[in-house]
């Protein structure tokens, strides 16, 4: 034990910066550097040139995992990503939304319309949803809409349509514990 109750707490906060320290480096995946100073120490000696440093590729996604890659994503990997992300949410939609999570899938629907990264996609959805209004009163009812929906776009790209009927065990509620993540809907059908 220190005689000087600062020079404890220095002690501790430094141990606990070089934890974080190397727990963080883990998970970006920086190489250690086991000579490197401590946080702590690092914010009191910051003449002396850091020994070694993180190459800036180190920072980037590494090629060789697939669903990291480095670089621009194509148009068939944005439209994945919007899909998995558009119908995860069908499938989280409460069975009885309230009035305003009926309205906001409206609304984030019209804007992915205005606002898609890929003009020519935002330009044909927008006219996918005039012939097509959203219909988003159940869960089972905005899912089947968006299988639907999903099913013109494959259609006008010369894709085979989806069984609707499967959705829900294609897409199924999220994967998450003890259904945190489950969105509360209405007990009344008037909120
Ligand atoms: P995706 O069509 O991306 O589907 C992903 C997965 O969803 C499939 O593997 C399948 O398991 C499942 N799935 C397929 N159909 C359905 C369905 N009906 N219901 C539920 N699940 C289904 N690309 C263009 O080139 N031109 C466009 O105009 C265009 N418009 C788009 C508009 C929107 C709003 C979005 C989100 C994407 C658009 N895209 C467009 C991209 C295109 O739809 C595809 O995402 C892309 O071509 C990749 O296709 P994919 O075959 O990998 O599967």
């Amino acid at each position: 034990m220190a005689d000087n109750p600062l020079e404890a707490i220095c002690t501790t906060i430094g141990r606990i910066s070089a934890s974080v320290q190397s727990n963080l480096s883990k998970l970006i995946s920086i190489p250690q550097n086991p000579t490197a100073p401590t946080n702590l120490q690092v914010s009191l000696s910051t003449s002396a040139p850091p020994t070694s440093t993180a190459s800036a590729g180190s920072y980037l996604p590494q090629p060789t995992d697939p669903h990291t890659k480095a670089g621009p994503v194509t148009r068939e990997e944005l439209g994945r990503a919007t899909w998995t992300f558009i119908h995860t949410l069908g499938a989280q939609y409460p069975e009885k939304p309230t009035r305003q999570q009926k309205k906001d899938v409206k609304e984030l629907m019209a804007i992915i319309s205005r606002i898609y990264p890929c003009k020519e996609c935002a330009d044909h959805f927008k006219e996918v949803l005039r012939s097509n209004p959203v219909q988003a009163g159940s869960q089972a009812e905005f899912s089947q809409w968006l299988c639907r929906v999903h099913n013109v776009v494959n259609r006008s790209l010369g894709k085979p349509t989806f069984p609707c009927e499967r959705v829900d065990a294609r897409w199924g509620k999220l994967d998450c514990e003890h259904r945190m993540c489950d969105l509360q809907g209405s007990m009344t059908p008037f909120d």
